[in-house]
């Protein structure tokens, strides 16, 4: 009897021992699984912001959440808030299909309007009230013409500065609310020390500024346009000389890259489908891509 009730009592010994090894573990166990949760709660919320952020129209609030990596994100986070572009679309006035989308857009897109076309006022008004800034798109002698011909209120070589003069006042009557003036063509016009002076001796009266399409590499527009004290500046890039998608999106790449480098920077497009279709599709991403649009007017400046 006191060997088997000793023999209890040890058994009993060892299953108490045998639970509290249990519990011990099980308790460890428990406490190692209870910390996580608070963990990924923050981690979502920090899915949840940069997602967030892309919406906010202000750059300024992007480059924060980048600030946790490291060295890379600062060029972004400074191209946020310095990197502008002004994105010009011209040779418009003939196009209605074109002005329509163009007004739609939600973004401080320039345009440049022929003169002196059935549609010229309509084109300039539509375009200035959907908040677009409205430049002329002045007709200027390119080489080759009149094999080449640029269009009704052309300026020429063989007018006389006041026939210049006379002449870019009244496409300017036909472009209302235009703040600006760019050549459509003109290689040879704007190579020409006298007629550029003629030019911007119109500019200057109506406190109008100038962008050089840079249309040969011989161009004094900038040149005449500094003598007469008128605002101005060049394009750097033509996002459509190739109409495919492709080389769009390259030039726009190389204007934003030159714009990060060396400061604003202009791209001229033009209203083709395949330009419109890019711009639809890559205006929005912008200040992702650590650009600002701006006005052409603001380039100048
Ligand atoms: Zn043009």
């Amino acid at each position: 009897m006191a060997r088997s009730k000793n023999w209890v009592s040890r058994l009993a010994i060892f299953f108490v021992f045998l639970s509290l090894v249990f519990g011990v573990l099980l308790y460890r166990s428990c406490s190692r699984k209870t910390p996580p949760p608070p963990a990924p709660a923050p981690s979502r919320t920090r899915v949840h912001e940069p997602r967030r952020t892309p919406a906010v129209p202000r750059d300024r609030t992007r480059p924060a959440p980048r600030t946790t990596t490291s060295t890379p994100p600062e060029t972004p986070e400074r191209a946020a808030t310095s990197a502008a572009i002004a994105i010009l679309i011209d040779d418009l006035g003939n196009d209605a299909a074109a002005v329509d989308h163009i007004a739609r857009w939600p973004f401080p897109v320039s345009v440049a309007v022929l003169p002196e076309l059935p549609a010229s006022g309509d084109t300039a008004r539509t375009l200035e009230r959907s908040g677009k800034q409205v430049l002329l798109h002045l007709p200027m002698e390119p080489r080759g013409f009149p094999g080449v011909r640029p269009g009704p209120g052309v300026v020429l070589r063989s007018q006389s500065d006041e026939e210049i003069a006379s002449t870019l006042q009244n496409d300017l009557d036909t472009v209302p609310g235009a703040v600006g003036v760019n050549n459509h063509m003109g290689s040879a016009a704007t190579a020409d020390l006298r007629v550029m002076r003629a030019v911007a001796g119109v500019l200057a009266g109506r406190g109008l500024f100038f962008v050089d399409s840079r249309t040969t590499g011989s161009s004094v527009a900038l040149e005449a346009a500094r003598e007469a004290r008128v605002p101005s500046a060049s394009r750097r890039v033509f996002l459509d000389d190739i109409q495919k998608e492709a080389a769009i999106e390259d030039s726009l790449s190389q204007l934003i890259s030159h714009a990060k480098r060396e400061g604003p920077a202009i791209a001229i497009g033009h209203p083709y489908p395949t330009t419109l279709a890019v711009l639809d599709r890559e205006l929005p991403r912008l200040a992702a891509r650590g650009v600002r649009l701006v006005t052409i007017g603001e380039v100048v400046k």
